[in-house]
């Protein structure tokens, strides 16, 4: 079975992520969508309301799981069984971080490939960060992420600015 892996923050999931999703999980017979537990960052969201989010939005897409993980993505891809990472490539910007991520991963581990997507060009400038940027100043985000996913980002940096964290 060919089944991969698309390892992300997904703090929230944006159509960018979901088309990468779909154009993926098109690619392979199983797509895991790996949602990292970073202790380092401080997420807007869970990492369980993460997965629920993209549960829902990928509820049409047969041959795709969404799993939480933490620690290394080469680790939990062959705690997957899988030979091969997804990732998204949008701009020169990510493609530095992403060659060097997909170099020390292919030396911890040699039988791992990471296979890279280029982004729709629609969604080019998308990123979980300039949402939650434009939702904090009250913009309009129904454009960059799933309807179920828009009241839940707007209703959590409320929060956040009523305890004062951002
Ligand atoms: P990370 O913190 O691991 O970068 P993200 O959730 O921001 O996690 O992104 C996960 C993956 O999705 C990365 O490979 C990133 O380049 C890709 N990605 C993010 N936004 C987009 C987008 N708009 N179009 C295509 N790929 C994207």
């Amino acid at each position: 079975m060919r089944r991969a892996v698309y390892p992300g923050s997904f703090d929230p999931v944006t159509f960018g992520h979901l088309d990468v999703i779909e154009r993926s999980a098109a690619l392979v017979d199983e797509l895991i969508v790996g949602v990292l537990i970073n202790h380092a960052k401080t997420p807007l969201f869970s990492a369980e309301e993460r997965v629920n989010m993209l549960l829902d939005a990928t509820k049409n897409i047969s041959n795709v799981r969404v799993e939480a993980f933490s620690g290394l993505s080469v680790d939990f891809v062959k705690r997957c069984d899988a030979k091969f990472i997804v990732r998204g490539l949008r701009a020169i910007t990510d493609f530095e971080y992403e060659l060097q991520m997909a170099q020390t991963n292919r030396i911890m581990n040699s039988e791992i490939d990471t296979l890279f997507l280029t982004t729709n060009l629609e969604y080019a400038y998308l990123s979980s960060t300039t949402v939650k940027e434009v939702a904090y100043y009250g913009g309009d985000i129904t454009h960059f992420v799933p309807e179920a996913v828009v009241n839940q980002v707007y209703r959590r940096i409320e929060e956040r600015k009523l305890t004062g964290t951002k």
